[in-house]
C-alpha cells in the first residue's frame, strides 16, 4: 500500500524549474489514482497537468511528450539519469515484521535479500532483523540498470548474481512470481518470497519447475518452425536492434526465414495477422514468459532461440536480461 505520493516534493520541483506543463506517467496498477494526483497538483501549483494514458511497465518506457517536466511514478531510473524526469518511486508502507517472523524458521544460515523498487527502502530493516536473529545477510550491487543495491528488475538480476556465490538462499520482498523466478534461474539458488500485498510466503521451487517444463515443450515444438518474426521494441530502454539483427542472421544461416517487426507496445493484438510460425521478442524479457498464454503463436526469448538453433544446450537455459551499460 502506498500512502505518500510525495506531492510536496513534486510541487517544490515544479516551482524550482518554473514548469508550466507537467506530464504524469504511472504504472498500470496506479492509474486509478492519476486523476486525484493531477487534481492536487493543479490545485496547489500553477501548472497544467497532462496524464499519459498509454500503458507503462517500467522506466525503460518514458513518454516522448514531457511538457516542461515529466513525473514518472513507481520506478527508479535505469542506466542514464534524465534531467527532464522526476522519478517518484513510491515505497510501500506495509509492515513486514509479521511475515519476517514467519519466514525466519525457513531460512538457511546465509541469505541474500533482494526487492522490487517499492520495498528497496525496507531492505536495511529486513537485513537488521535477520542479522539480529543470527543470519549472515548479503545485499548485492547490481549494474547500472538498477539504481539501488539489492534492487531487481524483471529484465535485470545483476544484484542477486553479484552475491550468489556467497549465499545458500535468496529472500525476495515483493509481489508476483516473475521477479523471484528470474532470481532463481539467474542464480540456480532457492528463493523464498515475502509478499506483503498477498500477506504470504512462497517457495519458488515448484513454480520454477513448472515454467521450465512449459518452456522446454515450447522450444521442442519449434524444431519444425520455418519462419520467425523478430519483434523489436521502439521504447528507448528496450530497444535491442543489434541483437535482433544478429538473430536474423543466425536464423537465415540455419535456413529459416526471419522478418524484423518494430512495435511500440508488444501485445497479442499487435501480432495478429503477421504471417510467421513463431515470434522472438527482443523487447521486454517479461513478455515471452509472463504473457505467453495470451499469444496465438509461440513467442520465445533470444536465449531460447539459441536452444532452438542448437547453439545453446537446454542444460544451460538462462533468463533473458538487459544489462546496464556500466
Ligand atoms: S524491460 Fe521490462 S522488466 Fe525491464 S524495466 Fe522495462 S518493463 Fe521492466
Amino acid at each position: 500500500m502506498i500512502s505518500d505520493w510525495e506531492i510536496q516534493r513534486i510541487l517544490d520541483e515544479i516551482e524550482r524549474r518554473g514548469s508550466r506543463t507537467v506530464v504524469l506517467q504511472l504504472p498500470e496498477g496506479l492509474k486509478k489514482d492519476a486523476a486525484r494526483v493531477a487534481g492536487k497538483l493543479e490545485e496547489r501549483g500553477n501548472v497544467t497537468v497532462v496524464v499519459s494514458a498509454d500503458p507503462c511497465y517500467g522506466a525503460c518506457d518514458l513518454t516522448a511528450f514531457r511538457g516542461d517536466l515529466l513525473v514518472h511514478f513507481g520506478h527508479a531510473p535505469i542506466s542514464v539519469p534524465d534531467e527532464d524526469v522526476l522519478f517518484i518511486e513510491l515505497s510501500s508502507d506495509l509492515d513486514l515484521l509479521p511475515l519476517l517472523e514467519e519466514v525466519l524458521p525457513k531460512l538457511k544460515k546465509s541469505v541474500a535479500i533482494t526487492a522490487a523498487i517499492q520495498y528497496v527502502p525496507s531492505l536495511p530493516t529486513v537485513k537488521g532483523f535477520l542479522e539480529q536473529n543470527g543470519l549472515e545477510v548479503h545485499v548485492g550491487e547490481g549494474d547500472s540498470r538498477v539504481a539501488y543495491p539489492g534492487q531487481i528488475l524483471g529484465c535485470n538480476f545483476s544484484a542477486p548474481r553479484a552475491v550468489s556465490e556467497n549465499v545458500e538462499q535468496f529472500l525476495y520482498v515483493g509481489e508476483g512470481n516473475f521477479h523471484p523466478l528470474g532470481i532463481s534461474l539467474a542464480t540456480g539458488k532457492d528463493v523464498l518470497v515475502v509478499d506483503p500485498e498477498m500477506n504470504e510466503i512462497r517457495d519458488m521451487a515448484e513454480f520454477r519447475d513448472r515454467i521450465l517444463r512449459q518452456r522446454h515443450a515450447i522450444i521442442t515444438d519449434l524444431d519444425s518452425a520455418s519462419s520467425f518474426g523478430i519483434v523489436v521494441s521502439s521504447k528507448s530502454g528496450q530497444n535491442r536492434f543489434g541483437l535482433a539483427r544478429k538473430m536474423k542472421e543466425d536464423l537465415e544461416k540455419n535456413g529459416k526465414k526471419a522478418v524484423l517487426f518494430l512495435l511500440d507496445n508488444l501485445n497479442p493484438d499487435n501480432l495478429l495477422g503477421l504471417d510467421v510460425d513463431a515470434f522472438v521478442s527482443v523487447a521486454c524479457p517479461r513478455i515471452a514468459i509472463d504473457d505467453y498464454a495470451l499469444h496465438k503463436k509461440p513467442i520465445i526469448t533470444p536465449l531460447e532461440l539459441e536452444i532452438v538453433l542448437g547453439e545453446r544446450k537446454w542444460e544451460d537455459y538462462a533468463f533473458d536480461e538487459i544489462e546496464g551499460d556500466r
